[in-house]
C-alpha cells in the first residue's frame, strides 16, 4: 500500500490501495484513483487505484504465465492449498470481518456471518478432486472404453459487487483455483481491501504467485477484462443492467459467462402462518446488512386478513432495532455511500406521492455513531401500489414494503410477474400450499418458512429471469462445470481383430 497526498486536500496524507499482481502489491501505470469511505464515519479511509487496460493486461499476463504449471499441479497439491487456506481464514476471520465492517459498514456479527458463508465454499473446494471426477464406461463397443475428464479453462475473470466484498469473491475463486485455473479478480472499488487481504492469505496458504491476482478499478478495468483475448471466462455479480451488459459483451468476445444480477424478493404470508415467527423473519431478512443483500426480503405479500396484525408485530420489532457503528454491537449499520443513502431515502417521498402509507420512517433514526455516517433507519411502507417505483425498483436499502392480497393465487401471480427471480419465501403451516408454491413460483431460490434461502455450499446459488444471465449459477456443482471443460475419450487398445478398412460412420456393436 503506498502513501499519497490527497489531491483535494494537499498536506493530508492518505494511503492508496494497490492492485495485487504476481504475489505482491502492484501500482500499475494508471494515475486514476477512487475514494474508499468508512460509512460509519462518513470520511475517506483510503484511496484505491483504478486500473487502465495496460494494468489489467499485466495481471492477465501474470495469470496466463502461471496457468500451465498450476493446471499441471496434482489435484492433491491444489486441494492442500485449499485446506491450508480454510484453516488460515477460519483462524483469522475476525481480522477480515473488521475490514468488512470498516469499508462496507455492516455490523461485525453480520460480517462474521459473511465470512462463514464464504468458508463453506472453500470447504467445498477442498474436495474438488472428487467433485470434478470424470466418468468411465467399460466396453461400450467391443473392446472400446469411453471416459471423461475435466480440465481447467485458463485465466478466469471475476467481477464482484460492494455488498459482499469477501463472500462473493469466495463464491468463485476457491473453486476456480482448485480446478486448476488462474484468476484475475476485480472487486468493487467501494470496499476493495478484503480482496487484497484474501489474496495475501492465499499466498500464505501456499498458493504460487500469479495464480490469484487482484486488479482494482471501474468500467475501464471491467471492459479491459471483458475484451481481453487471454481471459477464458467471466463470473460477475452485481446489478441487473450491468449483469446484462457483462453477459452480452463477454459473450460477444467468445467467453463463457455467468452474470448474476439484482433482485426484488417477496415473502408470501398465508393466513395460517405463525405471525410471531413471520414477523421475526421479515425484520431479519428486511433489515440485516441494512437491506443491502441480494437475498433481502423487500416485499411482504400478506394474504388477508393477516396484514394489520403482521404489520403491528413487524413495527414493534423495528422500534427495538439499534442502528449505528458496526463495531458497537448495533443491529444495523450505515449504507455504503452518501449518494446511495440519499437515493434510498428518496423512495419515501415516492411512496407518499404514490399513496402508500409510511408506517415507520427511517429518516428519523438516531444512530449510535458519527453524525456524518451514512445513516438511514429501518423503514416500513404499507399499501404499496404495484405500479409504484417503490414496488418495482430494487431499492437495496432498509425499506420493507407491504402489499396486501386476497388469496394465495393473487400473491403467486404478483411474484411471477416480477422481472426478477432471485429469492422468495413462503410462510405457512400448510405443507400442501408450500409444495404447490415451490412448484409454481418462477424463482431460483425458495424458502419455506426460511426468509433468506441461500443454498449451502454443495448446492448452487442463482436466480431466474433478470437475476441471472448465462446458464451457470454460482458455486456448488454448477461452478464445477463452469470452471472446467469436459473431454470425452473413446479408447481401444490394439488387438488384431480390429484390423480392416471400413469407411462407414462408426457404430457400436
Ligand atoms: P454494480 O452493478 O454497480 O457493480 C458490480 C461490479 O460491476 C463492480 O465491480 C463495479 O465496479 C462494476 N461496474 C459498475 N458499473 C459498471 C459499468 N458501467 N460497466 C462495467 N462494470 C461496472 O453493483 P453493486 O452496486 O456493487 O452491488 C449491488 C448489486 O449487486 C445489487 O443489484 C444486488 O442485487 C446485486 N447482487 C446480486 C447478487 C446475486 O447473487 N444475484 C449478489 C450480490 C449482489
Amino acid at each position: 500500500m503506498s502513501i499519497l497526498e490527497r489531491e483535494d486536500s494537499p498536506g493530508l496524507v492518505t494511503t492508496t490501495l494497490d492492485h495485487w499482481v504476481a504475489g505482491a502489491p502492484f501500482s500499475g501505470e494508471s494515475t486514476r484513483t477512487a475514494r474508499v469511505y468508512n460509512p460509519a464515519l462518513g470520511t475517506v479511509a483510503r484511496n484505491v487505484r483504478l486500473a487502465n487496460a495496460d494494468d489489467v493486461d499485466a495481471a492477465v499476463q501474470a495469470a496466463r504465465t502461471a496457468f500451465p504449471q498450476w493446471a499441471g499441479t496434482s489435484w492433491a497439491k491444489r486441494q492442500q492449498v485449499m485446506f491450508a487456506f480454510r484453516e488460515l481464514l477460519n483462524q483469522r476471520k475476525e481480522e477480515l470481518a473488521a475490514i468488512l465492517t470498516a469499508e462496507h459498514g455492516k455490523v461485525l456479527a453480520d460480517a462474521l456471518g459473511e465470512v462463514a458463508r464464504g468458508l463453506e465454499v472453500v470447504e467445498f473446494a477442498c474436495g474438488m478432486a472428487t467433485h470434478a471426477k470424470g466418468e468411465f464406461s467399460e466396453n461400450v463397443s467391443t473392446g472400446v472404453d469411453v471416459y471423461s475428464l475435466r480440465q481447467p479453462l485458463g485465466v478466469v475473470g471475476i467481477i464482484s459487487p460492494f455488498n459482499f466484498p469477501a463472500m462473493v469473491p469466495l463464491w468463485f475463486f476457491p473453486i476456480a483455483i482448485a480446478a486448476g485455473n488462474t484468476v484475475v479478480l476485480k472487486p468493487s472499488e467501494k470496499d476493495p481491501s478484503a480482496a487484497n487481504w484474501m489474496a495475501s492469505l492465499m499466498r500464505e496458504a501456499g498458493l504460487p504467485d500469479s495464480v490469484l491476482n487482484v486488479v482494482h478499478g471501474d468500467k475501464v478495468a471491467v471492459d479491459a477484462l471483458l475484451q481481453h483475448p487471454d481471459v477464458a471466462s467471466i463470473s460477475f455479480v452485481g446489478s441487473t443492467p450491468i449483469a446484462k451488459y457483462i453477459y452480452e459483451t463477454a459473450s460477444a468476445h467468445g467467453k463463457r459467462v455467468q452474470a448474476l444480477g439484482g433482485a426484488k424478493n417477496h415473502m408470501l404470508v398465508l393466513p395460517d402462518a405463525d405471525l410471531e415467527l413471520t414477523a421475526d423473519a421479515a425484520v431479519n431478512a428486511g433489515f440485516g446488512s441494512a437491506g443491502e443483500r441480494c437475498m433481502a426480503i423487500s416485499v411482504v405479500v400478506a394474504v388477508e386478513p393477516v396484514a394489520d396484525e403482521l404489520i403491528e408485530k413487524i413495527s414493534d420489532r423495528m422500534r427495538s432495532l439499534t442502528v449505528g457503528d458496526g463495531t458497537r454491537g448495533c443491529d444495523m449499520g450505515p449504507l455504503i455511500t452518501r449518494e446511495h443513502r440519499d437515493k434510498v431515502a428518496a423512495y419515501l417521498e415516492v411512496a407518499a406521492e404514490d399513496g402508500a402509507a409510511v408506517v415507520v420512517d427511517g429518516r428519523r433514526v438516531e444512530a449510535d455513531g458519527d453524525a456524518d455516517g451514512f445513516w438511514l433507519g429501518p423503514t416500513l411502507i404499507d399499501n404499496v401500489p404495484t405500479t409504484s417505483r417503490v414496488y418495482q425498483d430494487e431499492i437495496f436499502g432498509p425499506v420493507l414494503s407491504v402489499v396486501r392480497v386476497d388469496s394465495y393465487d393473487e400473491g403467486l401471480e404478483l411474484i411471477n410477474a416480477s422481472r426478477y427471480g432471485n429469492g422468495t419465501a413462503i410462510f405457512t403451516n400448510d405443507g400442501g400450499a408450500a409444495r404447490r408454491f415451490q412448484r409454481e413460483v418462477q424463482v431460483g431460490m425458495i424458502g419455506i418458512n426460511v426468509p433468506i434461502p441461500v443454498p449451502v455450499g454443495h448446492f448452487s446459488f442463482g436466480g431466474w429471469k433478470d437475476s441471472l444471465f448465462g446458464s451457470a449459477k454460482a458455486y456448488g456443482p454448477e461452478a464445477v462445470n463452469f470452471f472446467t471443460r469436459e473431454k470425452a475419450v473413446t479408447s481401444r487398445w490394439l488387438d488384431p481383430s480390429h484390423g480392416g478398412i471400413n469407411l462407414g460412420f462408426p457404430q457400436n456393436g
